[in-house]
């Protein structure tokens, strides 16, 4: 990279977060285009309401629709996007969550989870990862989790995907990281999204989790997007293989 604008170090980069249209990938979505990056959010119908928002805030965005949970769409817009226009970020947000307990988890709910939260997100990661090793330059981030870490309870379909992306990422860190490629996972904490109001809206529960976290208090989706813009920019350059955890200090409890 040259010259970086510090108040838009993403200036002239194009990024693609996938499920941008809700959630920690809108924030991230957001936050990478306030620092000058051209954003393509990548998912289904609702990513056209965020990149709606997005413009209305005068940023540059596109969209692209694909459902994540069908492997064969999933390779052909990988394969579309490899072939457009560059891509130098990548950020491999959508995740989904199927909860019942291991002894009853469906085939079906293990698949879906599975297709979404790892082998789409591997075959984004090879078709884009792919031309920035050509070029020798650019930044995959994945959303992990602390189920990156831990193995929770009935949610083992989710586990197993949140464990191996990063067993992923420190494998790509090490092939690509010569090459000018950055592969790294941020592992959100309890963030306040759709995927947890349930949780938040169970009172007593809701107010446990709360009470174990450190910072007092659940993190919001900015919270994450800093972090990841961080990753996807200028200053993570040396940043290889890592998994950053933003958990309001959850895991040094
Ligand atoms: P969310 O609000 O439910 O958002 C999930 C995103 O993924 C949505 O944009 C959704 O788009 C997209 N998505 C789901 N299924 C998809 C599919 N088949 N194809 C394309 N896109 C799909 O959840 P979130 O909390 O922001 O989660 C984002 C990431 O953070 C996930 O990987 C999750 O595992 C991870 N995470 C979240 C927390 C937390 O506390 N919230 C903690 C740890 C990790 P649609 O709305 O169009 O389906």
């Amino acid at each position: 990279m040259s010259a970086v604008d510090a108040a838009r170090p993403l200036a002239g980069r194009r990024a693609v977060v996938t499920g941008g249209g809700a959630g920690i990938g809108f924030a991230c979505a957001r936050l990478l285009a306030e620092r000058g990056a051209e954003v393509v959010l990548l998912g289904r119908a609702s990513v056209e309401a965020g990149a709606e928002s997005l413009r209305a805030e005068g940023h540059a965005v596109g969209t692209v629709r694909c459902d994540l949970s069908d492997p064969d769409e999933t390779r052909r817009v990988a394969d579309e996007l490899a072939a457009g226009e560059r891509v130098d970020i990548l950020v491999n947000n959508a995740g989904i969550i199927h909860r019942e307990p291991a002894v009853d988890h469906s085939r079906e709910g293990w698949r879906r989870v599975l297709d979404v939260n790892l082998d789409a997100v591997w075959t984004l990661t090879q078709a884009l990862g792919r031309g920035m090793v050509e070029r020798g330059d650019g930044r995959i981030v994945t959303i992990a989790s602390l189920l990156s870490f831990q193995g929770g309870i009935n949610v083992v379909s989710y586990a197993a995907s949140k464990h191996a992306v990063v067993g992923m990422t420190k494998t790509l860190a090490n092939e690509w990281s010569a090459a000018g490629v950055t592969v790294n996972c941020v592992a959100p904490g309890y963030i306040a999204t759709d995927n947890t109001a349930a949780l938040r809206a169970d009172g007593k529960r809701g107010r446990e989790i709360r009470e174990r976290i450190p910072a007092g208090r659940w993190g919001e989706p900015s919270d994450i997007a800093g972090a990841v813009a961080f990753l996807a920019g200028p200053d993570a350059a040396y940043v290889n293989g890592h998994v950053l955890v933003v958990d309001g200090g959850w895991l040094a409890r």
